[in-house]
């Protein structure tokens, strides 16, 4: 039942959490009007200030603890509570977990309409060790009072930096490149960017590493050209020595945008990508293609997709999104032929030379929008397809798209997704009538955030049954069951 609403804002209340947003913030309910507060969990018992008050919700800034969740752990990054990257620092591991599986679960329910979403669950993946896990790091450069250059994470909802270098989700090397890049910065009166006036050199610090090889890359994106970065040889001096360094780069982004990476990257020392395995399959990683973070979750998740697409040697699969071609090249170990397509151009370049290094040869991978090169290349080839699998950006998949697999009617569908939402979304059209939701598995690829990624498999619901129809012994038709009454 929910009460007329007379909160208003700075009013102090005590809230009992009983529930969580999917962004992790706590939920509690005062006569059936919900409040949502960061930092608390299920559990909680709290003082809060109300810093905001809608017409059927209002939002709280956690004052004090009164009882504490029995899931409930001291943060152990100091900015925890303040950088806008890390939302569940303060929920133990296994609480993690818990609430990630919940997330998919009843998004499959609510938004999907499978009732039946909790008896096709396998149980969460997690990490052994949920800490200095990714792969690569996007720091923005930003000033403090004192006019010094700092790199750190955005406070939540802003574009305020939080200082920080010594991320505890981050490659433990971050913390040397950029205390490097910003001593060097300070020293030679390199200018941070600065969105508000325009101005400034050095916008983010981009940072990758291949965890299976050690290689590194450093990837400064700045409003300029190389040559604006003064005296550049004795920064690439700094930053050169640091064990596992192998590319350094120069990336041009002089829009004013949200984006991070311009389109023109420049090798100013080293080699002009990194190199990674995943599961003995060599990788090679270029500065704008995509690359899973966290490489010991990926192995786990690749080999999950693998179990459900379930294949023999013998099928032709399809790998939708394929970015550099990791799951296609996963899927040619064991198929007779498999079809990828990304939208990035480079990170198709990277995937054909990403085969051939591994010696792959029976596949194929096209550039272009997904919903435009499968329908196109299924209305001239009409191969029969027997696994297609999909994995997606946030938004999900186009309609076409969704259109052009189900008239394929491949045998199995095996859909990862980082937003259960839209996975939710798209598995109801794909579920509507050929196809059944057979099991999924949630993965923990981005522990200590509020993210999940997830991976699906759809069966054909019902395997056509083919009567042979002959006017002769030789000379048969394979007919539909269902079609032989009409
Ligand atoms: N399967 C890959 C990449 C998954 S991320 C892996 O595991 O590494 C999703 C990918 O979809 C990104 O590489 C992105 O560039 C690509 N993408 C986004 N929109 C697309 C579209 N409309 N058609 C094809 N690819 C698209």
């Amino acid at each position: 039942m929910k009460r007329e609403n007379h909160y208003i804002k700075n009013q102090e209340l005590i809230l009992a959490i009983e529930d969580m947003t999917t962004e992790g913030e706590g939920i509690g309910k005062l006569d059936g009007f919900p409040f949502f507060v960061k930092d608390t969990i299920p559990g909680d018992r709290i003082r809060m200030i109300v810093t905001k008050v809608k017409k059927n919700y209002g939002y709280g800034r956690l004052k004090e603890l009164l009882i504490s969740s029995e899931n409930r752990v001291e943060a152990p990054c100091p900015v925890a509570r303040s950088c806008g990257g890390c939302r569940l620092q303060h929920l133990d591991y296994n609480g993690q977990l818990h609430f990630k599986q919940n997330q998919v679960l009843n998004c499959l329910k609510r938004i999907g309409g499978f009732e039946d979403a909790s008896g096709k669950m396998e149980p969460i993946i997690g990490m052994d060790d949920p800490w200095h896990y990714r792969n690569k790091a996007q720091f923005p450069i930003g000033i403090n009072k004192e006019g010094k250059a700092i790199a750190g994470f955005y406070a939540g909802r802003t574009h305020t930096i939080i200082p920080n270098t010594a991320c505890m989700i981050q490659m433990p090397e971050a913390e040397e490149i950029l205390e490097k890049i910003l001593s060097y910065m300070d020293r030679y009166g390199i200018a941070p960017y600065q969105e508000k006036t325009q101005s400034g050199l050095v916008r983010h610090v981009l940072i990758r590493k291949g965890f299976h090889t050690g290689q590194l890359m450093v990837c400064l994106v700045c409003n300029g050209v190389p040559d604006d970065l003064t005296n550049r040889d004795e920064l690439i001096e700094l930053l050169r020595y640091i064990p596992g360094m192998s590319s350094i780069i120069f990336n041009v982004n002089t829009e004013n945008t949200n984006r991070i990476l311009g389109n023109r990257c420049i090798t100013l020392w080293g080699k002009d990508n990194i190199e990674d395995t995943i599961d003995n399959i060599m990788f090679r990683i270029s500065p704008l293609s995509f690359y899973q973070v966290n490489p010991v979750q990926t192995e786990k998740l690749y080999q999950k997709a693998m179990e459900y697409a379930a294949l023999t040697g013998t099928e032709t699969v399809w790998d939708m999104y394929c970015g550099i071609g990791t799951i296609s090249l996963f899927l040619a170990r064991k198929a007779k032929k498999v079809y990828g397509v990304e939208i990035v151009e480079q990170a198709i370049l990277d995937a054909r030379q990403n085969a051939a290094a591994n010696g792959i040869d029976h596949v194929e991978f096209y550039v272009g929008k997904a919903e435009e090169v499968v329908p196109a290349w299924m209305e001239k080839t009409r191969e029969k397809i027997d696994v297609v699998v999909l994995d997606p950006p946030r938004k999900g998949c186009d309609r076409e798209l969704l259109a052009t697999i189900l008239s394929m009617q491949p045998e199995r569908i095996v859909y990862v997704s980082c937003d259960p939402a839209t996975l939710a979304r798209d598995l109801k059209i794909l579920c509507r009538e050929d196809y059944r939701m057979e099991k999924w598995t949630a993965a923990d690829m981005f522990p200590q955030t509020s993210h999940v990624e997830c991976v699906c498999l759809l069966d054909k619901k019902v395997p056509d049954t083919y009567v042979k129809f002959g006017v002769d012994a030789e000379d048969y038709y394979r007919i539909k069951a269902s079609e032989v009454a009409e």
